[in-house]
């Protein structure tokens, strides 16, 4: 027998050693997993409401991707982009049919969310203008240049002067949006919900104004939809809720269900030919494997209707926890299964500590919001799980220590 957790504390050990330390100490060493559930190399075992981050879409081990992506690593991996692929060009012209994006539209893939921030930024420079707006809170990722457009200065500023012309305005204010966007601008960039921020929802009336504002400028609106994509929020795509068509979409966490996989959607003739031949491009981005991997992910939401659950889900969620009428709680924000739940006062780190000890993963995503961003395929019983221990810990999480 071995003690309890002697196998995880040896491997962070080890990890201390050896891994780079930007992202602090790992919680937990994870060693497989089922649906919305994973175990530990101890064998404990929790429930998975953080999906990798928005990113396992399928939860874990789900069949369908199991079986496409050994399908494909026995037939090609990768080919290089002196070549494509089937899966490339099926998994293109899906994303383009459920982006319902008008003819003359196309699609360059690549490995990460900030690959596909920057292949948006290389064409918004393409329209000969160097200005953008992007907003207060926003989060592009960590290269430099969707750094530049990422608002937290803890972030940034170690790494200035990173590229000219990036103005932040204040998330969600549509006069101070109107004000800035001028002949200069070469594009708005927006989340349609702010992840990283703390799961900050735009009122389809602001992405609607950033519409107009784009267009009547000769701006370009670039929606970045690493985190919302794919079906996080209820339909294919954020945008759809917001009545809006954008310039470009940037997609890829939820995309491969895990499979590093990125993609820069371009709408319309005009705004795709702004990236040509030797302007762009990537190694690895659309590869066959990966590809697979989208179409996967992409069926199965479709077969298993996972967007209405993700409403329905999101929807029960939000009523099961304000039902509870506890006082540290005091909203549920978000959209689909995208979910921050807010406290009344910065507790979301001592939640998320005692939630993982009872065997919940969920994430501070700021310190006063617990954010769920669940496998699309968690049930409601599973949630409900969350929502009974959620009074528990947010009463030992808000008990001051004795002092004696
Ligand atoms: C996570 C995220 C990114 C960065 O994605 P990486 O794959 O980590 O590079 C960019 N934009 C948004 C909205 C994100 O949530």
């Amino acid at each position: 027998m071995t003690e309890p957790l002697q196998a995880s504390a040896a491997w962070l050990e080890r990890y201390d050693r050896s891994l780079l330390g930007v992202f602090g100490r790992p919680q937990l060493v994870l060693e497989h997993g089922n649906g919305a559930w994973v175990w530990d190399v101890d064998g404990r075992r929790f429930l998975d409401l953080v999906g990798g981050i928005a990113v396992n879409a399928l939860g874990h081990n789900h069949p369908a991707l199991v079986a496409a992506v050994s399908k494909q690593a026995g037939q090609l991996v990768h080919v290089s982009n002196f070549f494509t692929s089937v899966p490339q060009v099926e998994l293109a012209e899906r994303l383009l049919s459920l982006a319902a994006a008008p003819e003359g539209s196309a699609v360059f893939f690549c490995n990460s969310g900030a690959e596909a921030v920057e292949a948006g930024i290389k064409l918004a420079r393409r329209t000969g203008r160097t200005g953008i707006l992007a907003a207060e809170g926003a989060f592009h990722g960590r290269t430099t240049g969707a750094l530049a457009l990422t608002h937290k200065p803890a972030y940034r500023e170690p790494f200035e002067p990173l590229i000219p012309g990036v103005t932040h305005v204040p998330w969600g204010d549509a006069d101070a949006l109107r004000a800035a966007v001028t002949e200069e601008t070469s594009a708005v960039v927006l989340e349609p919900v702010q992840g990283e921020a703390g799961v900050r929802r735009g009122d389809p009336a602001y992405l609607q104004v950033a519409r107009e504002v784009t267009a009547a400028a000769g701006a370009l609106l670039l929606l970045d939809e690493v985190q919302t994509g794919v079906g996080r929020t209820g339909s294919w795509f954020a945008f759809q809720q917001a009545g809006v068509v954008p310039d470009a979409v940037t997609l890829a966490k939820g995309l491969g269900g895990g499979v590093p996989i990125g993609a820069l959607v371009t709408f319309g003739p005009q705004v795709s030919r702004l990236l040509g031949p030797g302007q762009h491009g990537s190694t690895f981005g659309g590869n066959p494997l990966a590809c697979a991997a989208g179409l996967a992910v992409l069926d199965t939401i479709d077969a298993e209707g996972l967007l209405e659950h993700a409403r329905q889900a999101g929807e029960h969620l939000e009523r099961r926890v304000l039902g509870l009428g506890h006082p540290e709680v005091t909203g549920v924000r978000g959209a689909g299964l995208l979910r921050a739940i807010t406290l009344a006062g910065d507790h979301a780190p001592a939640v998320v500590a005692l939630a993982r000890d009872a065997g919940f993963l969920v994430n501070a995503v700021a310190p006063d919001a617990v954010r769920l961003a669940p496998p699309l395929v968690v049930t409601t019983e599973q949630l409900d799980l969350f929502v009974d221990a959620l009074p528990g810990l947010l009463d030992a999480a808000t008990t001051p220590e004795d002092p004696s």
